[in-house]
């Protein structure tokens, strides 16, 4: 059996015209051979009827404090109608299409309501559907713990069944259909010539991932890398070949023997509402025992802590701003001299390319001193280097960077077979 499957995210479902691009597509699979398996999202964004946001909004409005279990629930409703509302466009058009719920699909997760994880995948069910030749259509998003309760899988978490699924099923290819026709160069809501990238390797885009592009989920991507399925992210209205994600690593370097500065970096991510923590030890005495007890504190209550710059008698960090408040509250609480400041982003430049490449950090404050921008923290990894900013400085720090690294004229030209055709 050679087995596709194909992910459709809220705004591939969200009308009448958008289901029936996306039964071509399913059409499209099937006359190729595929078995096919459909995962979505629920329909639409905020306000409208079954979106994820508008059923969180009905939660709070009943209670403010509904547990994560009830919530979970709640939440999951959005995909099941959604998987239900597909499953009857694709019947209308001809196909014999079965909605499933995650569970019934057989994901099963642990029992972190609301970003629960996916332990395994019980793939009977779904492979005796898509043997007897039918398509099934599994809502996204959920799945059910060793309790039967309903659980979700986080944002994004669409994206994750669509790889767990994949995985499961040893899928040829993943496809994930969304409102851009592929990875860009960056957010193209904030950089109009972001342009599209043709081959990208997992890890590139799980960095790009986890750096704030949500385009696509970064458990996704490592879920797909570790069985070595191909992702290919496209839109459903206009498909083009989107951008394929492989293992490009090593070939990239051979494709690109004269690697144009350009390449250097992939692309440029940002995470928005960004609060930068710091703690001091009382008259700025070293205190290892203290620096070690304040990252034990957050991550007791789960809070995740980024760009970390630790000095003996001092640490900063940063963490998301909507948690901002709760960490500056527990470490007063232990006694630390606490100060917050608000209002920060994350900006982040990705390339498997710059990997031992000196100057790309020049590069990257001369783009932002040029702008204007101040940089207040900087983190870097072999494949990414940060800069903390202003919020009110974002956008432009992302341009700027995205202009001095040449990414709007980059020829993205590999020349290695493409996966998954
Ligand atoms: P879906 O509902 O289909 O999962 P998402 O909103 O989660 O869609 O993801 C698609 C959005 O990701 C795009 O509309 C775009 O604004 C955003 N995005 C952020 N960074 C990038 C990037 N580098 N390339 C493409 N899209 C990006
Ligand atoms: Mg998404």
């Amino acid at each position: 059996m050679r087995i596709i499957v194909q992910k459709f995210g809220g705004t591939s479902v969200a009308t009448g015209a958008q289901r029936q691009a996306l039964a071509d597509r399913v059409l499209e699979a099937v006359r190729k051979g595929y078995r096919t398996v459909v995962v979505v999202s629920a329909m639409g964004r905020e306000g409208d009827p079954y979106a994820t946001d508008t059923l969180l909004g009905l939660a709070r409005s009943v209670c403010p404090a509904l547990p994560l279990r009830e919530l979970d629930l709640l939440m999951s409703c959005g995909e099941t109608i959604s998987a239900v509302v597909v499953a009857g466009t694709l019947r209308a058009r001809g196909l014999d299409a079965l909605a499933l719920t995650g569970a019934q699909a057989g994901i099963v997760t642990d029992s972190n309501y609301s970003d629960a994880r996916i332990l395994r995948v019980d793939p009977e069910r779904m492979l005796r559907c898509l043997k007897e030749g039918r398509v099934a259509v599994v809502a996204g998003f959920q799945g059910m713990n060793d309790v039967g309760d309903v659980t979700t899988l986080g944002r994004g978490g669409s994206d994750t069944t669509a790889a767990a699924l994949g995985a499961a099923l040893s899928a040829e290819v993943i496809e994930i259909y969304t409102d851009v026709d592929g990875i860009k160069t960056a957010d193209p809501r904030i950089v109009g010539q972001a342009k599209t990238l043709k081959v990208l390797s997992y890890q590139e885009v799980s960095q790009m991932a986890y750096e704030g592009a949500r385009v696509i989920h970064p458990r996704a991507v490592e879920i797909a890398m570790r069985r070595d399925i191909p992702i290919r992210i496209l839109s459903p209205s206009s498909p083009g070949p989107g951008t394929l994600v492989t293992h490009t690593t090593g070939l990239a370097v051979a494709a690109w023997p004269d690697i144009k500065e350009g390449r250097l970096i992939t692309g440029v991510t940002h995470i928005s509402d960004v609060a930068q923590i710091s703690v001091t030890q009382p008259e700025g005495r070293a205190d290892p025992e203290a620096a070690l007890g304040v990252f034990k504190a957050l991550a007791d209550v789960g809070i995740s802590v980024d760009l970390i710059n630790v000095s003996p008698s001092a640490q900063v960090f940063t963490v998301a701003g909507r948690v901002a408040e709760k960490a500056r509250d527990i470490l007063a609480g232990l006694g630390h001299h606490v100060s917050v400041l608000p209002g920060c982003a994350k900006v982040t430049v990705v390339g498997a390319g710059m990997r031992g490449v000196p100057g790309v950090m020049a590069k990257v404050a001369r783009a932002l001193a040029r702008s204007g921008i101040s940089i207040l923290m900087t983190a870097d990894s072999h494949l990414t280097i940060s800069c903390l900013v202003r919020q009110s400085d974002m956008a432009e720090a992302i341009r700027a960077l995205h202009e001095e690294f040449g990414l709007e004229d980059e020829e993205d030209t590999p020349t290695h077979k493409e996966a998954g055709q």
